[in-house]
């Protein structure tokens, strides 16, 4: 790390915009490779400030939202997809305007839309229909879309060839942090079962979940997958990462504000897992911190709090070669994505400063809170 740290704010989301960059070309080799278009899924990472950025490099983003979907078209404004387990009559017309591919979850959900897409004529809106191939290899249920009873994607049995009039791409979306042997397996059980209605389409969406820009991420077996699609079908392939475009790109910078003793020492932070990165707490995952240790790795050991009074606001255990105190500071590793996209301000606590590195310009810090922010989401 030589950022100096010491001129940020505590706590403070941190993107290295060389990180971003080496990622983003990355994405782009593909593309260049294969011919296929890899979209930013805003879900993930919306650091509006980088889409101009990310813009130079992706084709644009996919939403889960009409929030999502207008914060794309308006601060990245390239293509915009979007997809959503059931949409809000009310929030339709303003999609319209803000989206090029439409993904609908439900047949009976295209039904019900499909008339304001075909009267829409300020442009020509692709639709799209997500299946659901139940076929994953995701151990969590909660970020599993295969899991029984999923709600998510339509299934074989209940797929509606009659109804496609209309519809130009399938969609599918069933990897998590996956490397590209994972895709070959799904893309099997994908054109084994939906091969005769992909033939029919324009495009086909291979979702989220690739973690194409991780060191060990087998390239070539994608671009393989990708070409063996498009060979076999003429169809346009798209991928939509959210953590690929972030990874390992951003810190989260916080600071010790007290040390109290338990049966083991406790350093509590001026950072939350529950509030600043509750992914800790979902997923569940341990964040690497830099010089720091598994538990007795180093010769002092702490577990490590916020300041929230949720007794299990826990980011986990670490070891330092020295003693820690009030004041360090500490630097959590590969905060860029599912952070700033998942924060919220529980117990009145604040949302961490959101700053950017470049090369030409340094540290700039482009976002504080306070307050007024906590306020106005309550009444
Ligand atoms: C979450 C999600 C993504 C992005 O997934 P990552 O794991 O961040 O790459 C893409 N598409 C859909 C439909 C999603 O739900």
């Amino acid at each position: 790390m030589d950022i100096d740290i010491s001129a940020l704010p505590s706590p403070c989301y941190i993107v290295d915009e060389r990180l971003l960059l080496r990622n983003l070309e990355i994405l782009h080799s593909v593309q260049q490779r294969t011919g296929c278009s890899i979209l930013l899924a805003l879900k993930g990472f919306s650091m509006h400030s980088v889409f101009p950025l990310v813009g130079n490099y992706l084709k644009g983003v996919t939403a889960s939202s009409l929030f999502e979907a207008r914060l794309g078209y308006e601060e990245m404004g390239k293509e915009v997809h979007i997809y959503a387990p059931a949409y809000v009559e009310e929030d339709f017309d303003e999609i319209l305007g803000n989206c090029d591919h439409i993904t609908f979850n439900s047949f009976d959900q295209w039904k019900r839309f499909k008339d304001k897409v075909k009267n829409f004529k300020t442009k020509k809106i692709s639709c799209g229909i997500r299946i659901n191939p139940e076929y994953s290899e995701i151990e969590t249920p909660i970020y599993d879309p295969c899991y029984q009873y999923s709600r998510l994607g339509v299934t074989l049995p209940n797929f509606r060839p009659a109804e496609l009039e209309g519809i130009e791409g399938l969609h599918f979306h069933t990897m998590c942090e996956q490397n590209s042997d994972t895709l070959e397996r799904t893309i099997q059980v994908v054109d084994q079962k939906f091969g005769e209605f992909i033939k029919t389409m324009k495009w086909l969406n291979l979702g989220g979940g690739h973690h194409i820009t991780r060191p060990d991420y087998d390239i070539e077996t994608l671009v393989r997958t990708i070409t063996f699609l498009q060979d076999k079908y003429g169809v346009d392939i798209y991928l939509e990462p959210g953590e690929a475009v972030a990874l390992n790109t951003g810190f989260l910078v916080a600071t010790v504000l007290d040390i109290v003793d338990n049966g083991m020492e406790i350093a509590i932070l001026d950072t939350s897992a529950a509030c600043h990165m509750p992914d800790v707490l979902e997923m569940p995952y341990r964040p690497n911190i830099i010089d720091a240790g598994k538990p007795g790795e180093y010769p002092y050991t702490y577990r490590l709090g916020g300041h929230t009074c949720l007794a299990g606001d826990i980011i986990g255990d670490y070891s330092f070669r020295k003693p820690i105190k009030p004041a360090d500071r500490l630097v959590f590793c590969d905060m860029a994505h599912y952070t700033m996209v998942k924060n919220n301000m529980f117990n009145g606590v604040n949302l961490p400063s959101i700053a950017l590195f470049s090369e030409e310009g340094g540290i700039h810090i482009i976002r504080q809170f306070g307050y007024q922010d906590f306020k106005t989401r309550l009444s």
